[in-house]
């Protein structure tokens, strides 16, 4: 079982995932968790390429090609291995990132972003995305409290993660039986619970 946890910064997909996978683990079940941009040795030197202050500016494309190479290597090198051992699989952030980041936000246009990640991980696509919606001025404030706050992208307008924001719902009401989407200001345990019923459900059928 293949899981992503997708929306905007600050909308508390690491705790979720975290949330979820000691669950699962009382339940004796073997989870992987993962996050992207990232994963392997080659992904974290890629996200830290597109990530880290420094390297000057990086144009659209490059960011949307660095994204989908780190991606290219999750799958293979971490997702699809863990699958085969039977493992349920967390990332925290996948091909709707890029979609809904570079394709929407950065205007790259969002089927082809969607294309070129397809053809980046041979279409390996999740059995459920769990899309946390975080309205953009809740999101940054929650972001500025954290790490987060040394991100690049922190300095992006809220009309940038407003775009986001709604790249992310637009993806969800294409493939509805796909996705759970919860409003990311809910409390963390009520979320955790509905995230927990989902999968359960999933495990069971
Ligand atoms: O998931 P995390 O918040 O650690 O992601 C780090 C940053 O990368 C975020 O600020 C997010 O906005 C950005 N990002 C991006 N395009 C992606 C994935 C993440 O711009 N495809």
């Amino acid at each position: 079982l293949f899981i992503a946890f997708e929306g905007g910064d600050g909308a508390g997909k690491s705790t979720q995932a975290a949330k979820l996978a000691e669950a699962l683990e009382r339940r004796g079940l073997s989870v992987l968790r993962t996050r992207e941009p990232g994963g392997t040795p080659i992904g974290e030197k890629l996200r830290s390429l597109v990530l880290d202050h420094g390297h000057g500016h990086i144009d659209a494309h490059t960011e949307a090609l660095i994204f989908a190479a780190s991606r290219a290597a999750h799958a293979v090198q971490v997702i699809r291995p863990a699958l085969e051992r039977g493992e349920i699989v967390l990332t925290d952030r996948y091909i709707d990132s890029s979609v809904a980041y570079q394709g929407a936000g950065r205007d790259l246009g969002m089927d082809a972003v969607r294309s070129l990640n397809e053809w980046a991980t041979s279409g390996l696509q999740p059995h459920l995305t769990v899309l946390l919606d975080v309205e953009p001025q809740v999101g940054r404030t929650r972001r500025t409290a954290g790490d987060a706050a040394e991100d690049r992208l922190e300095s992006e307008a809220d009309e940038f993660h407003s775009r986001i924001r709604e790249a992310f719902l637009g993806l969800a009401a294409l493939r509805p039986g796909s996705y759970l989407v919860l409003p990311a200001s809910r409390p963390v345990d009520e979320l955790a619970a509905d995230i927990l019923e989902r999968v359960e459900a999933l495990l069971a059928a």
